[in-house]
């Protein structure tokens, strides 16, 4: 079956899914997006998603492709297109096409591509038993990551260094040594004596969706949070480590740079939190 991306209007191959070369998200990284889970069928807090996705457009001064009803629709056809039962909705927006000028085009009329694909949730539930290794680099970003920008080279070279060492994911260090969030994740920890601990969600780092989700969760649970940032070395001594984001929901991390996080084995409270999640999500029916 052939995959169907959405761009400006139109739905076609994604092997001829283009844009033009002038596309301020192509030459300034001038653009947002967001990328939904799709599971069972459904897609994952989409509301959530497009909520922040506002925000992003608004923070930029950025207009809106179209509204919330219509690019609801779009979403959900590009995953009945593509047959995407379990898998990931990708949604890009930027200021669109104009002549090379960094400053703000007058006319310009944003663009809009979305694309799904399908995703073997057999690689998840294997990392999700197994644990990941974490590796810490310099936080070297710019202030205003809340924003969910598509200029994330910095996000780009964490996540390869991690690779080059084997690793699943990065975790960005601030200058004082706090963890502020992995390179596509949000970090999370559980202290020895059961709190959950994850850093707040101001300029620093993105407000995950998934985050959002796991805090209600918590409360549910009855479990104390504390937002507040931890450094490299409280991760590595804690009693459980874990990461979310909407393509892997949550993940235990077992290895942070060269120490293994308590017996190297998952732990109870992420798996808890896990097998609970999807009772707090809110599911879109493609
Ligand atoms: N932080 C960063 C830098 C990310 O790219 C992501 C994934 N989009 C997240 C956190 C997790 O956010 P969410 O739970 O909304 O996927």
């Amino acid at each position: 079956m052939s995959r169907i991306a959405y761009v400006n209007g139109r739905y076609i191959l994604h092997s001829d899914a283009s844009v033009h070369i002038e596309d301020r998200g192509y030459q300034f990284a001038d653009g947002v997006y967001e990328a939904c889970q799709i599971q069972d069928g459904a897609i994952i807090d989409v509301r959530r998603h497009l909520d922040r996705l506002d925000r992003s457009l608004y923070e930029l001064d950025m207009d809106s492709p179209m509204e919330r009803g219509p690019l609801v629709a779009v979403l959900r056809e590009v995953a009945r297109r593509n047959r995407v039962r379990d898998g990931l909705l990708y949604l890009q927006v930027t200021r669109g096409v104009a002549p090379r000028d960094h400053a703000f085009p007058k006319d310009a009329v944003p663009s809009l591509v979305v694309t799904a694909k399908s995703i073997n949730p057999a690689g998840a539930q294997g990392r999700f038993e197994k644990g990941v290794s974490v590796v810490t680099v310099a936080d070297n970003r710019w202030d205003r990551v809340d924003i969910k920008t598509v200029g994330l080279l910095p996000n780009v070279l964490a996540k390869q260094k991690a690779r080059a060492a084997g690793a699943y994911e990065a975790f960005f260090v601030d200058k004082d040594g706090f963890v502020t969030e992995g390179s596509s994740t949000n970090a999370w920890i559980v202290t020895k004596d059961g709190k959950l601990v994850t850093r707040p969600a101001e300029h620093g780092i993105l407000r995950g969706i998934t985050r959002t989700v796991v805090l209600d969760l918590a409360a549910a649970e009855g479990l104390a949070v504390e937002e507040r940032p931890f450094t490299v070395e409280e991760a590595q001594t804690a009693k459980e480590v874990f990461i979310t984001a909407a393509s892997t929901i949550l993940v235990p991390v077992v290895r942070i740079d060269d120490r293994t996080v308590a017996n190297g084995e998952p732990g109870l409270t992420v798996a808890r939190l896990r097998s609970r999640f999807q009772e707090f999500a809110e599911r879109t029916p493609i």
